[in-house]
């Protein structure tokens, strides 16, 4: 595979860039090796300045549902930056997407338009502090929501630990608001309300983590979540910034039927542009400025040209929803994990899968993965050998195990043929 200008391409990028890249897991520090340089995408295809085509899972890390360069959403967008590009004033487009995004997702009555979504986590947790007047947060170990300071901490060692930082930088006073507890464990979440419950404004969830990995939620689970936080009158926080007309139309919630007092949202909800939202019941959002006393501010939040390709993407999903996408995204998604999981015990490889709507998660390990430990344990070598013989074949994965796939509504029967030959050989390469 030729690849001397994307290594060229990475030589210059790191004198200037740190680790080379805007984003660090670009960089291929969980796989080896160096990226590849994107020249354009196609459809469900990505193509690189060496002249390589890849089928793309990556897919920008989420936010394509309709694939690169779609037709709409590069028309509505160049039609919209003629007229201008950001204006400071409102515009019809973004009550437009509000109308929209509380359409589909009924549990936001209210939504304010941010440009991430590390933007939208860190300002509900902000609102969530305010309505509740209480200081402390609950995430989950191994889920992500961005890198604002207070949720940049995994796990202390104990169920009711103070969260220590991740990150240097971060002020282990700000990491001390943070608690955390693993993924699927009602007990640990239990334990953890009755001792410190009334201090606690909020817990916020990756409903169906895709941050180690592609992980479900086991059955009762979100209920649970839903249940707990209720009882102790803190708020419960959907963070469906990946999930997020990805799962299903609604998201997770739609999904699995659990109402979360508020909903952060990104990636898909851009339609390629940077957007972020966050949202929830009136009463709650209502706590925002400039109609309530909590502060939160954006030059070009609800940019025009970001929204013209959400609202396009949207609505183009809505009606695709009509037409069985998801039903589809669910089965090919099946489809991978299915034949990821029967090559792994043909070539006697330990290799377990999740995949829910246009989401999946591959991993190589011997049993279930259902939290952060497991997905931790499993085998990184493994996983970067698997996808650079991928990268070969003409796929291109997530370059980490601990990160998601997503499929597209314009990937179709001829993506995946060419992926599951494409995983057969990858498999005979492992040897
Ligand atoms: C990607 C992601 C974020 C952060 O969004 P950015 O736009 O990268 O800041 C937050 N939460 C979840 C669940 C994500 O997947």
């Amino acid at each position: 595979m030729e690849k001397s200008k994307s290594e060229r391409a990475y030589r210059r990028a790191t004198s200037v860039m740190p680790g080379g890249v805007n984003s660090p897991v670009r960089a291929f520090k969980a796989v080896g090796g160096t990226p590849f340089f994107a020249d354009h995408g196609q459809g469900a295809y990505l193509y690189d300045i060496d002249g390589n085509r890849y089928v793309d899972y990556l897919l920008s890390w989420g936010p394509l549902m309709w694939g690169h360069a779609n037709e709409q959403i590069v028309a509505a967008v160049t039609k919209m930056a003629a007229r201008g590009t950001s204006f400071g004033v409102p515009t019809e487009l973004e009550t437009e997407m509000a109308e929209t995004v509380i359409e589909i997702m009924p549990s936001i009555e209210k939504v304010r338009m941010v440009n991430s979504g590390t933007e939208a986590t860190m300002s509900a947790l902000r609102v969530a502090r305010a309505y509740t007047q209480r200081a402390l947060i609950v995430k989950l170990e191994g889920c992500y929501h961005g890198h604002p300071d207070a949720l940049l901490v995994k796990a202390g060692s104990g169920v009711a630990t103070f969260g220590l930082p991740d990150s240097p930088g971060v002020p282990s006073d700000v990491a001390k608001t943070t608690l955390t507890v693993p993924y699927n464990d009602i007990s640990a979440l239990e334990e953890l309300f009755a001792k410190r419950g009334q201090d606690i404004a909020a817990l916020i969830m990756e409903p169906v983590a895709g941050n180690m990995g592609c992980v479900l939620p086991q059955a009762g689970y979100l209920a649970a979540a839903r249940r707990i936080t209720q009882e102790h009158g803190s708020l419960l926080i959907f963070d469906e910034v990946m999930t997020g007309f990805r799962v299903s139309l609604g998201g997770a919630q739609e999904k699995y039927g659990v109402v979360p007092d508020m909903t952060t949202l990104g990636k898909v909800i851009g339609g390629g542009l940077p957007v972020g939202a966050y949202g929830g019941r009136a009463e709650i959002m209502d706590f925002v400025a400039p109609s309530g006393p909590v502060y939160q501010a954006g030059t070009l939040s609800g940019n025009p040209l970001a929204m013209a390709a959400g609202l396009t993407s949207l609505r183009m999903l809505k009606q695709a929803t009509q037409e069985g996408l998801y039903e589809r995204l669910d089965a090919y998604g099946k489809r991978i994990a299915e034949a990821f999981v029967a090559l792994g015990g043909a070539h006697g490889v330990n290799t377990y899968a999740h995949a829910v709507g246009g989401m999946f998660g591959l991993f190589f390990h011997d049993g279930p993965v259902e939290n952060y430990q497991d997905a931790s344990e499993c085998d990184a070598k493994a996983y970067g050998a698997f996808f650079h013989a991928m990268l070969e074949n003409g796929v291109s994965l997530a370059p980490s195990q601990l990160e998601a796939g997503f499929l597209s509504a314009v990937h179709q029967e001829a993506e995946l043929e060419l992926t599951l030959r494409a995983m057969e050989r990858a498999f005979e390469s492992l040897h």
